[in-house]
């Protein structure tokens, strides 16, 4: 995408970010760590941040922005949070890593048991892409099958036999989403339209006795914020059990966010396999795949699935973990995320129709999408008719008013407890001016 005369204002705005971009990308390719950071789809070039505190963030020139981004989920209790500080500083004085047990690592798995539906036993490693790669090993190896399902917009990290795009049709098997990714492996996986349940019945009929798993995100965050139609979750669990194939559950987003037992509680219902992130490390890596007894156990060392981890619950991530999910569950967080989360969206409605339309906002409890189109989005083929240019547009009018939301239309944008009423009526103001300008 070519600059708008927006993104060049920000640029402009922020000649230390730039500075250090051009030297970033001498020694980092494209001078970052994960790709979405680097402003690609929206054009200009990214902030480079300094501080976190509460709900903002300072970048490298000074400039401070009410955040949305919240490092893509994780800090639904906003920066540089005091408690969660001081657990990671006390457990820091007594070392930052053993590999080997810890009393902790107890404490925290029967804490994510306790709140997680259908997870009677859990394991931790260090990213959401290996909590879903494990996840689907491990349905391979109870089932014995070697096909997987996944939908066309969920994202569950890049390990090869989930960056799959779909084949030419419905029961078609997967194409690689990425080079590198092997034919062989993307082969091994279908990728379906999202809420499309007829789509999941053929390609059992299809394949019949052969799908291991079906992995979905319960809440579509990664295009956006897409909920499940009503029945879509259910018609998948019956479909899961009809056929033997396990249901997991891919709440490395939603986990911890849309309700205290992520979205599985608030939708009711129950994977066999759930996968965890982002919140659950309290924002240091840490992530766990868990679900039912039986399955978990065929893990090594009491079973023959393999799976291991260097820094698998390491106890700075478990007592950051630990101190979060302990905190969450104070009075009234949720119902206090759920206002927060209405109070935005009606304010973004509100400004959205007062300028004009074109756009919506969707959300579920304190995740939320806004989309550059009037219709309702349910799937990855809806949301790419969005206008995306506009989108760019919108973003650094957001970012010159201080407001900083994910630079790709198709993210999530995050609220979390620091966001206060001051900070959000900030915010709807922000989104006026920004649709206004653009
Ligand atoms: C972020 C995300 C992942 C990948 O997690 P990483 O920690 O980035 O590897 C997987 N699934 C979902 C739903 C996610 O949002």
């Amino acid at each position: 995408m070519t600059d708008s005369s927006a993104a060049q204002t920000t640029w402009e705005r922020n000649p230390r970010s730039v500075a250090l971009m051009e030297r970033a990308q001498q020694r980092i390719p494209g001078g970052v760590n994960s790709p979405v950071r680097a402003f690609s789809s929206v054009g200009g070039k990214p902030l480079f941040l300094v501080k976190g505190e509460g709900c903002r963030v300072q970048d490298a020139d000074g400039h401070w922005y009410i955040d949305y981004v919240g490092s893509w989920g994780p800090l639904i209790l906003g920066h540089a949070q005091a408690q969660v500080n001081a657990a990671v500083a006390a457990a820091l004085t007594s070392g930052t890593s053993f590999g080997a047990c810890t009393e902790r690592e107890i404490q925290f798995a029967e804490t994510v048991c306790s709140r997680v539906p259908g997870c009677d036993m859990v394991r931790m490693v260090s990213s959401g892409t290996e909590a879903c790669m494990s996840a689907i090993r491990l349905a391979r190896g109870a089932t014995g099958r070697d096909l997987i399902i996944k939908f066309d917009g969920c994202y569950h990290g890049h390990s090869d036999g989930l960056l799959v795009a779909a084949g030419s049709g419905a029961e078609t098997l997967g194409v690689p989403d990425s080079p590198g990714v092997p034919a062989a492996i993307a082969n091994l996986t279908l990728s379906l339209p999202y809420n499309d349940l007829g789509a999941v019945r053929a390609a059992f009929a299809a394949h019949d006795g052969q799908i291991a798993a079906v992995i979905l995100e319960a809440v579509a965050g990664n295009m956006g914020c897409v909920p499940p139609d009503p029945g879509f979750l259910q018609g998948l669990r019956d479909v899961c059990t009809a056929d033997g194939a396990v249901l997991i559950v891919d709440e490395v987003m939603t986990g911890f966010r849309v309700a205290r037992g992520g979205a599985q509680e608030r939708f009711g219902i129950t994977g066999d396999l759930v996968c965890l992130g982002k919140v659950i490390g309290g924002g240091l890596p840490a992530a766990a795949y868990g679900g039912r007894r039986d399955l978990m156990s065929r893990m090594a060392p009491t079973g023959p699935v393999y799976q291991a981890g260097t820094l698998s619950g390491n106890p700075l991530a478990v007592a950051a973990g630990q101190t979060m999910l302990d905190l969450l569950d104070a009075d009234g967080v949720y119902e206090g995320l759920e206002r927060a989360g209405a109070r935005l969206e009606a304010g973004i409605a509100a400004a959205i129709a007062k300028t004009g339309g074109g756009a919506r906002v969707q959300r579920v409890g304190a995740m939320m999408g806004v989309y550059f189109r009037d219709a309702p989005v349910r799937n990855l083929d809806d949301a790419r008719t969005c206008d995306v240019a506009r989108f760019g547009r919108v973003f650094h009018e957001l970012l010159a008013r201080g407001v900083y939301i994910a630079p790709s239309a198709y993210e999530a944008g995050f609220i979390g407890a620091a966001h206060d009423d001051a900070a959000i009526d900030e915010t709807i103001t922000a989104w006026e001016g920004a649709l206004a300008a653009s």
